[in-house]
C-alpha cells in the first residue's frame, strides 16, 4: 500500500544541533541492528521505519555489519527506501559505519583507507543511496595510525560519499585527537556514539566533557540496555524478547536476580513520576548537555511511541537523580 507520512510529524518530535554542526538531529533516534536483517518480519521492518518517520523520528542509523546477515540490514533498508521514501530523501538523516570485522582478509576490518573507503562503496550500493548524512569510524583501530583513518573519512566528505563524519567507541584521549586531526584537515568530527545508560555510565569520566569542548554532539547508544532498562523482563522472559531470540548481545543470564532488583526499584521512581521506566531511562540520558540525541532499537511501533512521548514529561529531579543513584550503587 502506498505510504502517506503523517503530516503532523514535525510537531511532535524535538530536534536539536549536532555540537556545533548546522546538522539538526532527533531527541530519538532508530537504530537498525537488530529487527531489520533477513531473520526479521519484513513487514514489520517496513512499519517501524514508517512509524518512525510518523513520529518525527528522520535519523535511521546503521552499520555495514547489521543483520544477520552482515550487510542485510542496509539491503532491506534500502528496499523500504525504494517502496515508500523515494521522495523523502532529503528529509531523512542516514548514517552508517565501518570498523568492525565485514569481509575476509586482511581489508574486511579496522580503520585503514583501503577498508574505510571500500566498506562505505558497498553500504551505498546496498542502500541505494549516493550519499549517507553520516559515516562513522565504528571503534577505534591501534593498528592504523590515526592521521590515516582521519585523512580517510575526510576524503570521503570531499568524495561527496557522507556530508559529515563521526566516531563511534572512542575513548576520551583518542577522540580529543582524532578531533584536532579532524579540524586541521577542515573536515570537523560533528557527532560521537558511545553506549551510555543507567547501566553504562564510562562516558562520565571524561568523554562528556571532550565532547562539549570540542563541540561534538552525542548520540548515546543503546539507552535501555538493550531493553533491561524497561518493563520487559519485570515478570520473566517473553518469548519475543531480545533475551529470548537472539542470545547474542542479551541473554538470559545476563537478567541476573541482582538486576533485576534494580530495575524494580527503577521502574518504581518512574511509576511515581507517571511515566515507564523506559521513558525515565531516555530522560535520564537525555539530561545531560553534551547528548544530542538517543539512539533506541525497536521491534514494536509501540516502543517507538513510547519513547517520543518520554520527551513530554517533566525533568527528572536533583532528588529522583539521587535515588537513582543510590539505586544503582546496589
Ligand atoms: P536499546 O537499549 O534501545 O534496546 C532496544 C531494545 O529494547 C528493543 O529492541 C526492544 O527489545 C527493547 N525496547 C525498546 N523500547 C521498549 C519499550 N518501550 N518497552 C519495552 N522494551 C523496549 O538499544 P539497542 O541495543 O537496540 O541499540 C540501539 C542502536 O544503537 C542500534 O540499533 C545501533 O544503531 C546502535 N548501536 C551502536 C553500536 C556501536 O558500536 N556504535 C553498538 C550497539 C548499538 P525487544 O526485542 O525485547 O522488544
Amino acid at each position: 500500500s502506498d505510504y502517506v507520512p503523517n503530516e503532523e510529524r514535525y510537531n511532535q518530535m524535538h530536534y536539536r544541533r549536532s555540537g556545533q554542526s548546522g546538522l539538526k538531529l532527533p531527541r530519538i533516534s532508530l537504530g537498525l541492528w537488530h529487527n531489520f536483517g533477513n531473520t526479521a518480519v519484513q513487514d514489520n521492518a517496513r512499519n517501524l521505519i514508517r512509524h518512525a518517520f510518523d513520529c518525527g523520528i528522520t535519523h535511521f542509523d546503521l552499520a555495514n555489519n547489521y543483520g544477520p546477515p552482515p550487510g542485510s540490514a542496509e539491503e532491506n533498508f534500502g528496499k523500504i527506501l525504494k517502496q515508500d521514501f523515494r521522495t523523502l530523501r532529503d528529509e531523512l538523516v542516514i548514517s552508517t559505519k565501518a570498523g568492525y570485522p565485514m569481509w575476509t582478509g586482511p581489508y574486511g576490518d579496522g580503520g585503514s583507507k583501503k577498508y574505510l573507503i571500500s566498506s562505505l562503496d558497498q553500504s551505498l550500493q546496498r542502500m541505494g543511496l549516493d550519499y549517507v548524512d553520516i559515516f562513522y569510524h565504528h571503534r577505534p583501530d591501534a593498528n592504523t595510525p590515526l592521521e590515516e583513518t582521519m585523512a580517510a573519512l575526510d576524503l570521503i566528505v570531499r568524495q561527496g560519499k557522507a556530508l559529515y563524519v563521526g566516531l563511534s567507541n572512542y575513548p576520551a584521549e583518542l577522540t580529543k585527537r582524532a578531533s584536532q586531526i579532524l579540524k586541521s584537515l577542515g573536515t570537523p568530527c560533528i557527532i560521537h556514539q558511545p553506549k551510555y545508560s543507567m547501566f553504562e555510565r564510562w562516558v562520565e569520566n571524561g568523554l562528556l566533557d571532550v565532547l562539549s569542548e570540542e563541540q561534538i554532539g552525542g548520540i548515546a547508544f543503546s539507552p535501555l540496555a538493550g531493553g533491561l532498562l524497561t518493563d520487559r523482563y519485570l515478570n520473566g522472559i517473553p518469548e519475543d524478547s531480545r533475551a529470548a531470540k537472539d542470545g547474542r548481545f542479551l541473554k538470559p543470564t545476563d537478567i541476573t536476580d541482582e538486576r533485576l532488583k534494580m530495575i524494580s526499584e527503577l521502574n518504581h521512581v518512574a511509576y511515581l513520576r507517571g511515566q515507564k521506566l523506559s521513558q525515565m531511562a531516555l530522560q535520564w540520558v537525555l539530561r545531560q548537555p553534551a547528548i544530542t540525541s538517543v539512539l533506541i532499537g525497536a521491534s514494536k511501533t509501540s516502543q517507538l511511541d513510547d519513547a517520543v512521548a518520554a520527551l513530554h514529561y517533566v525533568e527528572l529531579s536533583a532528588k529522583e537523580l539521587s535515588r537513582i543513584d543510590e539505586i544503582l550503587a546496589g
